[in-house]
C-alpha cells in the first residue's frame, strides 16, 4: 500500500519520503535495522554537534554529564507521585533527584511553584489551560502572523481543549503588542485567559501593563516564555524581563530551548491555589509515570545554569545583537530596525525577498547553516512564512562570540544574495565549526 493512499492527508514530498524510508525498514533484519537506528543517530550528532551551524532558534547542546543521565534505567522505571508518597517501593534515589531538580529549578528561576514533571512544553500549556479556563471560555493570544505559536491556537491545544480563541492586536512597526488595542479587545471579549508569548522574541511584553487589564475584566494573564526561559532567569533577567515579578500569574516553557536542558516542559507560579490546580493536573491527571532520567538530567543542566547562566545569557544576548547588525550591514532586511532589532538571542529577517522563509532556510541548510521559517506581519506569501528566524543560543554555547557572528552573518548573506556557490559556503562553515568543539557554560 502507497503511504500517499493510505494517509492522504500527507503532502507530496512528505509521502515521499516517508514511503522511502519505510521501504528501507522492510528490507532490513532486526539486527540490521538496529545497526542503521544507532548509525543515523551518531551521523544526526556529527552532523549538528560537529560540521553545522545551527541557527535554528529552537534548539541547544546539553552538558554532556546530562545528556548522560538521558541513558540511565530511571528512563523507564515509574514513579507515580511525590517523594513520601510513592506508589511503587525502591524510589528512594528517585525522589532524592526529583528533589535536586525541584531545588535548583525554584533557585533558577525564583518561583516558590514549579511542575518539572512535564514531557513538553506544549503539554505545559495544556496544563494550564485546564487550570485555568473552562471549554467554551475564551482565551486572548497572539496570531500566527505575530508568531504565536500552535498550542495557543485552535488546531493545537487551545483549541483541541474547547477554548475560543481571540487575536491579541500585534504593533507590526514596534513589533510589540497593541497594549491599547489589547485593553479594548478584553473588555468586549471578556476572556478567561490573556495569554502573552510566542515563538519569535524580540523585546520584551508589556506584562503590568496586560495584567492591569487582565484584572480589570476578570482574566489571568499566562506567559509562555517556551523560546525565552533563560532571559527570565533570576541570573537573566535583569537584562529582560521577570515575567512573574511583573505580574504573570502562569508561567510555561520548554526546557530544551534557550536553557539548554533535556527536551521536556515545566510551569512556574506564585500562587497557591493555581499551584495545586496544576499539580493535580500533572498528576494524577495527565502524568502516572514521567521520565526520571529526563528529571535527573534537567537537575544538572539547572544546577549548571546556577553556575554560569548569568554569562550564558549575556553572551547570547550579545551575540544576538552582533549578529543583527552584521546582517543588516551585508543588506539583509533584519526585522525591527528602528528599535535596534532585538534584545534576545532571536533575529528575524523579512524573507520574502529571498521566496519565503521556509525556502530560504532549506537554501541555508544546503550549506549547513540551520534556521526556519516564522510567521511575521504583512501581505503573505502563499505556501510559505514571511520571515526566517534565527537564533544564536547553541553557537554561543560552543563558544563563538561577536566576531563569528559577523563570519556567520557573511555566510548567512552571501547565500542568500547568490554571491558564491553553495560548496565553496559549506567549506566555509565546516572550518569555523572547526575551532568550536568545546562546550562552554557547563559544569566540568
Ligand atoms: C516551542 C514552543 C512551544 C512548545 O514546546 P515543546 O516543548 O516543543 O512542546 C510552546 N510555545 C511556544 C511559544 C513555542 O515556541
Amino acid at each position: 500500500m502507497r503511504e500517499r493512499d493510505l494517509r492522504p492527508w500527507l503532502t507530496e514530498p512528505e509521502a515521499a519520503r516517508t514511503e522511502g524510508l519505510i521501504n528501507l525498514f522492510e528490507s532490513l533484519s532486526p539486527e540490521q535495522a538496529t545497526e542503521q537506528i544507532a548509525a543515523y543517530a551518531r551521523r544526526s550528532d556529527v552532523r549538528y554537534d560537529e560540521e553545522s551551524v545551527v541557527l535554528y532558534a529552537g534548539t541547544n547542546v546539553m552538558d554532556p554529564k546530562a545528556r548522560a543521565l538521558l541513558g540511565s534505567s530511571l528512563s523507564s522505571r515509574p514513579s507515580l507521585g511525590h517523594p513520601g508518597g510513592k506508589y511503587e517501593t525502591g524510589l528512594e534515589d528517585a525522589e532524592a533527584i526529583e528533589m535536586g531538580c525541584l531545588t535548583f529549578a525554584r533557585q533558577v528561576f525564583g518561583a516558590p511553584f514549579v511542575e518539572y514533571r512535564v514531557a513538553s512544553g506544549s503539554l505545559a500549556n495544556l496544563y494550564a489551560f485546564m487550570a485555568l479556563a473552562k471549554p467554551g471560555d475564551t482565551m486572548l493570544a497572539l496570531p500566527t502572523s505575530a508568531a504565536g505559536h500552535a498550542t495557543h491556537r485552535e488546531s493545537g491545544a487551545a483549541g483541541l481543549y474547547g477554548l475560543r480563541i481571540v487575536d491579541i492586536p500585534w504593533d507590526a512597526e514596534r513589533m510589540e503588542v497593541d497594549t491599547a488595542g489589547l485593553a479594548e479587545v478584553a473588555r468586549r471579549e471578556r476572556p478567561r485567559i490573556i495569554l502573552l508569548g510566542a515563538s519569535l522574541v524580540l523585546f520584551p511584553y508589556p506584562v503590568r501593563e496586560a495584567r492591569a487589564i487582565a484584572d480589570e475584566v476578570g482574566a489571568t494573564l499566562m506567559y509562555d516564555a517556551a523560546h525565552v526561559s533563560a532571559l527570565i532567569t533570576t541570573q537573566g533577567r535583569a537584562a529582560f524581563q521577570s515575567p512573574l515579578d511583573e505580574g504573570a500569574q502562569v508561567v510555561t516553557f520548554s526546557t530544551y530551548k534557550s536553557l539548554g536542558g533535556p527536551s521536556g516542559g515545566m510551569l512556574l507560579t506564585s500562587d497557591a491555589a493555581i499551584a495545586e490546580r496544576i499539580e493535580r493536573i500533572a498528576y494524577p491527571g495527565l502524568t502516572a509515570n514521567f521520565d526520571d532520567g529526563r528529571v535527573a538530567a534537567l537537575g544538572v543542566s539547572l544546577a549548571g545554569f546556577c553556575r554560569y547562566g548569568e554569562e550564558y545569557v549575556a553572551a547570547m544576548l550579545a551575540n544576538g545583537k552582533a549578529l543583527a547588525e552584521a546582517l543588516a550591514e551585508y543588506g539583509l532586511p533584519v526585522v525591527a530596525a528602528e528599535r535596534g532589532y532585538t534584545t534576545t538571542h532571536h533575529v528575524a529577517l523579512d524573507a520574502r525577498p529571498f521566496g519565503g522563509g521556509d525556502h530560504a532556510a532549506r537554501r541555508l541548510a544546503r550549506c549547513a547553516i540551520h534556521s526556519s521559517g516564522i510567521g511575521l506581519p504583512g501581505e503573505e506569501i502563499p505556501g510559505d512564512y514571511n520571515g526566517l528566524r534565527f537564533g544564536v543560543q547553541e553557537v554561543t554555547r560552543w563558544g563563538m562570540g561577536p566576531d563569528q557572528m559577523h563570519i556567520i552573518a557573511g555566510l548567512v548573506a552571501s547565500r542568500l544574495q547568490d554571491r558564491r556557490t553553495p560548496h565553496a559556503i559549506w567549506r566555509d562553515v565546516r572550518a569555523l565549526r572547526r575551532d568550536f568543539q568545546r562546550l562552554r557554560f557547563v559544569l566540568t
